[in-house]
């Protein structure tokens, strides 16, 4: 009921980026949606379990004992399903994304200028999760020679890159004299404004990575996954239209350099797919769904709590 606040715990593995930036994306959410109405314990916990990849998942996530599986995508929906859960618990709203990505206005020119970007150049940002993985490096090395146009010595495009938690890439990087404009960042807060103030995006397979891009219209190249659970976010970009995937850096840096030249067209239109692809709302349509569990579970606690007063003798537990 009303009177009472509840209280919502969110159990995740602080490993990487993503697990972190789906919860924090709830809990945020959970404010905006219901301000202080969640908050004390309660006496009955709904259990539900949200998923973050796309597409092949371990089968653990699917344990029976949920009220609610979320599930990012029809494919891992049906991979639920198969395995034995309940289709009645399970739904499809898409991966749950930090709500500043959805909600915020931005615009790419005030973004550069804030972020101290050149404000004409095309922009490639280079990531890799959390932990700044994938061939970061070598990447950035071959976009800073294909971005540079050899006849007027004058650069074609500017390179952010986000190194996330890995020291030691940021200051090899650093190091580097640069013949392009290059912006190097550790683990940054503000990821919605990176992205909105670039063009398209490098990294590897991450799916919340994966989820933030679309949602910002950005053509995605992916240049590595993490075995097993990465893999099928591959073909979820690739196989929609809104990137490609490619190993090799030397290949990668000389398609964003078409990219920002001869091939625009190119990359409109993958931006497109990609804004086609995105679920900017699923964050909101997941909290409100657990709202309507917990609604559901306080009116069937009072039912109960009213049947043990008509029948006294009758051990009925809510
Ligand atoms: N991230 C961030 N700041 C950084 C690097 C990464 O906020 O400097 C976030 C990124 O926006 C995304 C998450 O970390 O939400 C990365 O998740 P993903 O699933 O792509 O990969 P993981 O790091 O979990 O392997």
């Amino acid at each position: 009921g009303a009177e009472r606040t509840k209280n919502v715990l969110i159990l995740m593995s602080d490993t990487g980026g993503g697990h972190r930036a789906s919860a924090e994306a709830i809990r945020d959410a959970f404010r905006i949606e219901f301000g202080d109405e969640y908050r004390n314990l309660q006496k009955r916990v709904i259990f539900v379990s949200v998923i973050t990849d796309l597409n092949t998942c371990h089968p653990t996530w699917f344990h029976t004992g949920v009220n609610r599986c979320y599930c990012p995508s029809e494919e891992v929906a049906n991979r639920a399903s198969a395995d034995g859960l309940e289709t009645s618990r399970i739904r499809v709203f898409g991966l749950p994304i930090r709500p500043s990505f959805c909600r915020a206005v931005l615009v790419k020119d005030e973004l550069r200028k804030e972020l101290e970007m050149d404000p004409q150049l095309p922009a490639v940002l280079l990531m890799g999760g959390g932990e700044g993985m994938g061939p970061v490096k070598k990447t950035a090395k071959a976009l800073g020679e294909s971005l540079l146009d050899k006849e007027l010595g004058k650069p074609i495009g500017q390179l952010v890159v986000i190194c996330g938690r890995n020291q030691t890439l940021s200051s090899t990087l650093r190091a580097i004299q640069w013949k392009i404009p290059v912006k190097i960042k550790g683990f940054v807060t503000q990821m919605e404004k990176w992205m909105g103030a670039c063009d398209c995006i490098i990294t590897k397979a991450g799916p919340s990575t994966i989820a933030e891009a679309l949602i910002r219209g950005l053509p995605i190249v992916l240049n590595d996954f993490i075995p097993g659970q990465e893999v099928g976010n591959v073909p979820y970009v690739v196989d929609n239209g809104a990137g490609v995937f490619s190993r090799s850096s030397k290949q990668t840096a000389s398609l964003v350099a078409r990219w920002f030249g001869p091939e625009s067209e190119e990359l409109k239109k993958m931006s497109q797919n990609a804004l086609k692809l995105a679920q900017p709302d699923a964050v909101f349509d997941v909290v409100r769904d657990i709202h309507e569990l917990a609604e559901q579970q306080g009116r069937s606690k009072e039912q109960s709590i009213c049947s043990r007063d008509n029948s006294a003798s009758q051990n009925t537990q809510a």
